[in-house]
């Protein structure tokens, strides 16, 4: 790595991000790109020898990102927002030039630490329970990690709660160990729980409504967990979303900690993407009762300026996640201080051994926005979603499916005397929404609720202005007008 050599060709790098996010919005958002397109356009095999990076650049513009769905378009609208930042992109730059890997205290003191401090910083900046923050942080001997996904947190959460009930149990006890998640929770607990070890058919899906705005009510729990008690089962661990994937419902996070502390469960919030929005005083009523939580997660990589991948989770007792996670290795023992109390070892926290310094990262954007700036990139997203949704509320062709929480709108064409009966109602649906992305001037997707097939419009990509969700209404309206039979 010869430093002037790297200097140059990073500088290269940075010139072809800056007129790639100068165009973003020139491509169609989503890709266009066939099956096997690019396969037929390369080697079968990796050069034998090294090329300059100008023309690796020149085929990357060339022939990847034509074929890319741009996550960074002021037009995407679909999943979640994940948000690229100059700040972001610093940190991630420091990460990567850094490259140190912080498993142990000792492999980079400094790194473990300065994650330890952001992990505190925003557990108090989103206003989570003080048993939340390290006992450092004045807090109550909790404390946080950074993965590089809610997926990763939530298994390592699961394997936590496994153990903390098979210590009670015989090893066979894992048979009967039950995890409760809503129709709305995402899939990653359902994966997870298998990876663990916990039987497919011990995943209980409660189902949601419209009635409790597709939240998961504590009388459902409790009424499924009540079931399983009576066949001799064992509740084990209970998801709340706040803000979930589907429809950005949120579940009554107190009321079911009651229920979680009640029958002995785990409960784990999974804030992955709303968790961004915590940290505006109006949205905080959304988490209240966490102190009643074992872990929280949320992703700043989704809405929180913070380039991929960084994942937040917390735990309320750091020594029920390390004894489900910890191993150790002669290498990794360090000689010089073997009697060192007090120290994080973030290999115990995650399933990895190797991590990436995502704490520097944090840093960069907590420091470069501040507080006030992060809100107010959450609010401007936000009163963004409130103008789309009045102006949805305004043509009597949709209506909104679901309550907006935060930034995210579920619509659909409403059923109409003409179009009765719902499969014709879906497919008009679909039909709308497929006229939408293949026009490739906006990328949205869809949930199914209630058995609706309901149009997602989430707002928080980083260039997005509000001209740019005006002009997705308007081709909405374009194309439903088109679609819709006379
Ligand atoms: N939980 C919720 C509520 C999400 O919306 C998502 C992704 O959109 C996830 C979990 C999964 O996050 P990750 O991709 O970081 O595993």
């Amino acid at each position: 790595l010869d430093p002037d050599t790297f200097a140059g060709e990073s500088r290269a790098v940075i010139d072809f991000l800056a007129g790639y996010y100068r165009d973003v919005d020139k491509y169609p958002v989503q890709s266009e790109a066939e099956p096997g397109s690019l396969r037929r356009l390369l080697p079968d095999t990796a050069p034998e020898h090294g090329e300059p990076v100008d023309g690796i650049l020149e085929d990357v513009g060339q022939h990847i990102l034509p074929g890319l769905t741009h996550f960074q378009s002021p037009n995407f609208f679909a999943y979640y927002p994940a948000n690229a930042s100059t700040a972001g992109f610093a940190g991630e730059m420091l990460c990567a030039g850094l490259n140190v890997a912080p498993f142990t205290w000792a492999a980079s003191p400094l790194a473990t630490e300065l994650e330890c401090v952001m992990l505190d910083w925003m557990c108090k900046l989103m206003c989570l329970p003080d048993r939340f923050l390290f006992s450092g942080g004045g807090g109550g001997g909790g404390g946080g990690v950074l993965h590089g996904s809610t997926c990763e947190a939530v298994i390592c959460t699961l394997a936590a709660a496994r153990d903390r009930a098979l210590s009670k149990l015989t090893h066979e006890g894992i048979l009967k160990l039950v995890v409760y998640a809503s129709d709305q929770s995402h899939t990653t607990f359902q994966k997870g729980a298998r990876i663990v070890g916990i039987p497919p058919s011990n995943f209980r899906i409660i189902p949601t409504s419209a009635s409790s705005s597709y939240g998961l009510t504590a009388e459902s729990v409790r009424h499924a967990v009540e079931a399983d008690l009576a066949s001799g089962l064992v509740p084990l661990y209970l998801c709340a979303t706040v803000g979930t994937t589907g429809v950005g419902a949120v579940d009554p996070v107190g009321e079911l900690g009651e229920v979680a502390r009640r029958y002995g469960m785990w409960l784990h919030v999974d804030a992955a993407y709303a968790g961004s929005a915590l940290i505006c005083p109006e949205f905080q009523g959304y988490i209240h009762g966490a102190e009643l939580a074992d872990s929280v997660s949320m992703n700043p990589h989704k809405w929180f300026l913070t380039n991929m991948d960084c994942c937040c989770l917390w735990v309320a007792s750091p020594a029920q996640l390390t004894s489900a996670l910890s191993i150790t290795s002669e290498y990794l023992t360090d000689v010089s201080c073997q009697e060192t109390v007090d120290v994080v070892d973030y290999k115990d926290w995650q399933i990895a051994l190797g991590r990436r310094f995502r704490a520097i990262k944090l840093w960069v954007v907590l420091r470069r926005y501040g507080a006030a700036g992060l809100r107010a990139h959450i609010r401007r997203h936000v009163e963004m979603a409130k103008w789309f949704e009045q102006a949805v509320k305004a043509d009597e062709r949709f209506e909104v499916v679901a309550p907006r929480r935060f930034s995210l709108v579920c619509f659909r064409l409403r059923p109409r005397p003409r179009y009765e009966g719902d499969h014709a109602v879906d497919a008009l649906n679909r039909k709308l929404l497929n006229a939408v992305n293949a026009s490739g001037r906006a990328f949205m997707v869809h949930t199914v609720v209630d058995n609706k097939f309901v149009i997602r419009l989430a707002i928080g990509a980083t260039m997005t202005q509000m001209r740019h969700v005006r002009n997705a209404f308007h081709l909405i309206q374009e194309k439903a007008t088109q679609i819709l039979p006379p």
